[in-house]
Parts: structure tokens; sequence; C-alpha cells
């Protein structure tokens, strides 16, 4: 398990990025899931569910433990301390493209909530030494993110795409302060303590990350 050295700072709030070796069955039952359909829709979640459809992203300002399941994706997570509202967003790159971050903080703009007031963190996901993409993809990326520079680099013959980046760009466009955002530099392809759908085929497990309002 990792954490968020800008998520820890807040004594109201816990966050685990679970890996393989956690036993985080307890905490995974009284977790609120979402289906996850590589989409951008967020919903604010006001009562224990064990399981909502059709989204990718929930808000709460109520102590339920917020789930996200990836191998490989972005677990994003959003802390709004001076209203204490906490998100869990899953965000790969079908995701980043269709704006499920953007689509947050849009939701939490809607409750009142600043972008500047916001604290992000992002756990481990899949990094550009293992991110191998084609072309049609790294074209979506270069022509989404023209002024990033390196968003895709070119190595022995394949392309590689950087989705932290992607993902800086777009949060940081809507206000975001780099300040407030904690981007955990864990590659689970390299890194063997985290599933990995890369690494691991589809066979491989879902790294749970949790985070709740005490
Ligand atoms: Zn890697």
């Amino acid at each position: 398990m990792v954490q968020s050295k800008l998520l820890n700072k807040f004594k109201g709030l816990e966050h685990y990025f679970f890996d393989r070796t956690d036993d985080h069955g307890k905490i995974s039952r009284q977790s609120v899931c979402c289906e996850q359909v590589h989409g951008n829709k967020v919903l604010i979640i006001s009562k224990k569910d064990s399981f909502i459809k059709s989204i990718d992203g929930m808000i709460t300002d109520k102590p339920l433990s917020l789930a996200i399941r990836t191998a490989d994706c972005l677990p994003v997570f959003f802390f709004a301390k001076k209203k204490n509202l906490a998100a869990a967003v899953h965000a790969g790159w079908k995701g980043i493209i269709s704006g499920v971050l953007e689509n947050t903080v849009w939701q939490f703009k809607k409750l009142a909530v600043s972008p500047n007031d916001l604290t992000v963190a992002i756990g481990p996901h899949i990094r550009d030494c293992c991110y191998d993409v084609g072309l049609e993809r790294q074209k979506m990326f270069t022509d989404r993110f023209k002024k990033v520079d390196n968003i895709t680099v070119s190595r022995l013959g394949k392309i590689y795409l950087n989705l932290e980046k992607a993902a800086q760009k777009a949060l940081t466009d809507c206000g975001i302060l780099l300040g407030n955002l904690d981007i955990m530099p864990i590659c689970t392809g390299c890194d063997r303590r985290f599933y990995s759908f890369r690494r691991e085929g589809k066979g491989s497990g879902r790294n749970l990350s949790v985070i709740r309002i005490l």
C-alpha cells in the first residue's frame, strides 16, 4: 500500500492505494464501487450503495469509502478541504480523452468548490516507460494535448504515451494548482507489487484504491 504525502497532510481524510500484497477484502466489501466504463460521468453519492452503474467517478461529503479498481489506468483522488468533499475517479486513456477529470472538477464547482481549493493525488499507473501505443492513439493525444512536450516519445521503433502529463494538463487547465497535485511516480508496468493489465494480460487482478472522509 502506498499513500500520497499531500493527502496525508489532511487529518479528516484517509486514503490507500492498495497493492496485491494487501488484504483489503474487508475494506472492499464496505466500499462504494462504480462500474467504470471508461467514460466521463461523475456522480455525487450520498448513501451507501455497493455498486453504481455506468459511471467512472464518485464525489461525496459523507463518510463513505469510495473505491476505484485499476490495473494500469490512473486512480485519481480529489479532496476539497474547506467543504470536506472527496472524490475517487477512474481515468484511463479513454477517460482522459473524454474529459472525466474536467467533469470531476466541474461537479466540484457545482458544489461551490473552487478548483484552487482542490488537492489531487494520482496513484500508481502505467508510465511512459511501459505504455507503448499505436499511431491512432498517439494522434488522439498529440491533437488533444498539442502544447504538452513529449506527450508521446519514440524509442526503438515504438511510441510511448505519457498519461500523467495528459492528466496534469487536463487538471491544471481547469484550475488545479500544480502545488496541489501529487502524481505518484510508481509504474504498474515496472513495479510488480501492483497488478498490470499490460504485464499480466486479461487474467490480471485489480489494484484497489480507497478514499474516505472521516
Ligand atoms: Zn514502467
